[in-house]
Formats: C-alpha cells, sequence, structure tokens
C-alpha cells in the first residue's frame, strides 16, 4: 500500500465519524509536513485548557476545520478557496502539506455579521502565543465596539437607554423589551422564557458589544432549567438549534470588567466560561458561601424580632449558585463598560421578584422549588454579597 492510499484511507475512516484526529495519523507526517487534524486538535485544547468554552465538529467541511470558542469562531484551511474544494485539508492528493495552514479568527462568531475582529495567524503559531493574541484582540474590539455604541432604544421598564436591538422581549410581547437586569422584576408578568432564550442567542452570537449582563441571565435561566432546557429549547425551536450553554451553565460565557480586577479574576480578562470563574471565585474565597449563609441570618433577624430557637434552614440554593456568581461578576461589567447608564445595583435591589422567578422556573421545566424563599435569597442577598467580597461593587 502506497503511502498516499494509507493516507486517504484514514482521512475516509475519520470523514466517516469513525475516528478523530489521531485517525488521520497513521503514520507519522515527515517534519516538513503539518497535518491540520493536529493543529485544529492543539487548538480546541489549548482554549479548553484555559477555561474557554469550546466547540468543535471535529471534522473538516469543504476542506476546513470551524471551531468557536466563547464569543470567538475559528477556521483553519491550507487554502483561500473556500468552497472550491471539498477535499481534506490534509489529503496530500489535492493538498501540498508543507504548506503552513492559515487559522482564522472572528467576533462576533457568526460569519457575514458586523465583524468586530478578524485575527489571521499561522497554522504553526505556538498554543500559548495563539490564545494571549485572541484574548487581546477580542478585549481591544468589544471595547471598541461598547465605545462606538448609540444609545437609541429605551428599556420598557427601567427607561435606561441601550443600543437598538440590546433590549431583548422577555414576554410574548414584542413590544416590552428589557435591560438585563430588568427581566425577573415583579412587574413583569407573562415571562417567556424559551423565547428569550433564542433571543440571547441571537443577540450574543452575531454582537461583540451586547450587554455583559445577559450573560447573567443565560446563567439564571440555564441553571435553573437543568440539563434537559437544551432539549425542550429544541422542541419548540422549530429549525433553530439550542447551543450548548442552555443544558450546561459550565459553558456559558462571561465578560468580565475591563479593567481594575482582583487578582483572583484578572487572569481570565476579557471573558471566561462560567465554570472557570466559579472555580476562581470559589478557590479565592472558600469562605464565600458561609458568609452568604451568616448574612441571610443576619438579614432574617432584621426583619423579624421573634427568633423559634430551632436550627435555621439553609436558604443556599445550589442549583442556583453559579448563576449568583455570574451576576455579580456580569452587574460589575455592565457598570464599568456604561458608566452613564443606570447601576445594574440599583436594578438588582429589587431585581428578583418570587412571583416572576416561580414563573419562569414553571415554563423552564426546572426541577427547583418554584415557590422556594431560596431562591430569592441566593439571588437578592447573593448577588451584591459576592460582588463586594470580590471588590465589584462599589461603595456609595
Ligand atoms: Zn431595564
Amino acid at each position: 500500500m502506497t503511502r498516499n492510499r494509507k493516507k486517504k484511507l484514514a482521512i475516509r475512516a475519520e470523514a466517516n465519524g469513525t475516528g478523530n484526529a489521531r485517525a488521520a495519523r497513521l503514520h507519522t507526517p515527515p517534519p516538513n509536513e503539518v497535518l491540520t487534524a493536529d493543529v485544529q486538535e492543539r487548538l480546541i485544547g489549548a482554549f479548553a485548557a484555559e477555561g474557554w468554552p469550546v466547540e468543535n465538529d471535529g471534522f473538516p467541511e469543504f476542506g476546513r476545520w470551524a471551531g468557536w470558542m466563547g464569543p470567538v469562531g475559528s477556521t483553519l484551511s491550507r487554502s483561500k478557496d473556500f468552497g472550491s474544494d471539498d477535499a481534506h485539508p490534509d489529503d496530500p492528493d489535492h493538498h501540498d502539506l508543507t504548506v503552513v495552514p492559515e487559522l482564522t479568527f472572528i467576533a462576533p462568531k457568526i460569519p457575514h455579521t458586523r465583524e468586530a475582529m478578524v485575527l489571521e495567524l499561522p497554522g504553526t503559531t505556538p498554543s500559548a502565543e495563539i490564545v494571549r493574541t485572541v484574548r487581546d484582540e477580542l478585549g481591544r474590539a468589544r471595547a471598541a465596539e461598547v465605545g462606538k455604541s448609540t444609545r437609541k432604544a429605551t428599556c420598557s421598564l427601567c427607561g435606561d437607554r441601550y443600543p437598538t436591538g440590546h433590549l431583548l422581549p422577555s414576554t410574548e410581547s414584542d413590544e416590552l423589551l428589557l435591560c438585563p437586569f430588568c427581566v425577573f422584576d415583579g412587574d413583569i408578568l407573562g415571562s417567556h422564557p424559551l423565547r428569550l432564550a433564542f433571543a440571547i442567542d441571537d443577540l450574543t452570537s452575531r454582537d461583540v458589544a451586547a450587554p455583559a449582563g445577559w450573560s447573567a441571565v443565560a446563567a439564571l435561566l440555564a441553571c435553573a432549567g437543568g440539563p434537559e432546557l437544551g432539549e425542550r429549547l429544541n422542541e419548540v425551536g422549530g429549525l433553530r438549534v439550542a447551543l450548548p450553554h442552555w443544558s450546561d451553565p459550565d459553558q456559558v460565557w462571561v465578560w468580565l470588567p475591563p479593567d481594575d480586577l482582583p487578582p483572583a479574576l484578572e487572569r481570565l480578562r476579557p471573558g471566561t466560561s462560567l465554570a472557570t470563574l466559579v472555580e476562581a471565585v470559589e478557590t479565592a474565597h472558600p469562605d464565600l458561601r458561609d458568609r452568604f449563609r451568616a448574612q441571610v441570618a443576619d438579614t432574617l433577624e432584621e426583619d423579624e424580632d421573634d427568633e423559634d430557637g430551632g436550627s435555621a434552614p439553609d436558604y443556599l440554593v445550589e442549583q442556583l449558585w453559579p448563576a449568583a456568581i455570574c451576576y455579580a461578576v456580569a452587574a460589575a461589567t455592565q457598570e464599568r463598560e456604561r458608566p452613564q447608564g443606570t447601576s445594574p445595583w440599583n436594578l438588582l435591589e429589587d431585581g428578583f421578584e418570587e412571583g416572576n422567578l416561580a414563573d419562569n422556573f414553571h415554563q423552564l421545566g426546572s426541577t427547583l422549588d418554584a415557590e422556594a424563599l431560596g431562591n430569592v435569597f441566593t439571588l437578592s442577598i447573593g448577588v451584591p454579597l459576592i460582588a463586594e467580597v470580590l471588590g465589584l461593587k462599589p461603595r456609595f
């Protein structure tokens, strides 16, 4: 069997979905050849290791590999003539494998939208350098886009002004368009979280300057909805497919404040997955949950004169705790990115209302006790406390 024949078989095995990138390498390529399968595997692995949410088809289409890292889309190909050749980019009959393939990174991740970042790097760039460059460029791109925003729309509830398209419908109504911090307010009746979920994906996939607060709303819906939420969304979504973060809130992308961060968060700028954020916060502050419980106890003592003397119930709802951390960080990001806007901290004082949360949880098919007081406590007491502990909340 010739070398090329062997390689073709390996490539076909991979294209049939019977293997992963390793299947394309039945033998070691000569040192001057660069296999795109290797480059793609290293790329996805490097971003995953840095705590980014990653998605990867695992096979090339029309001669190129695609990947998604948070708000960034990547392509890897050997030829600039996209679509002209659907041969595998590592097929030696179609390509000179000594030609270094090229990586292209775009943000937002949907091609041919308003591209705020287009970055090209040779496929042989060291992984650490790729991650660092994408991180820096993404931060710059977001800052530039946020700076350019003109605020022509008005939140139907708080009246704060936002760029057109940045306010979303959280009910059946197309007229009631809200900012991220008004979604769970008690004045909002008839919530439609499944519709809102798709609206959040539409906005954040197409606009790199989307308000940071929508990550927190997504985190809360996904945490409450549980692992079945993605399936539920797919049932109602018609042709639309729910993104992975709806079934796995660990994958929610969170933008971090652009300046003045505590050491625990500094290395995660400009953004990270919710899982990485939660781990960083909890590692830096292992007493955070105890402080929450103490704060709840203090609050209840202030509100209630009598003490029943029994052991206090635990109001911390574990399932919602990552969402509380997400709100604390996302609110700080929004406040610093748009200092001319209404302070998210003011809006969040009454931002989580029991009836509204219960309505949302029912519609999400949440297994949480929708009426439990802990839901509101975890959010309305947890969010400001977490922000204060992290040094993210301004003191008035
Ligand atoms: Zn609002």
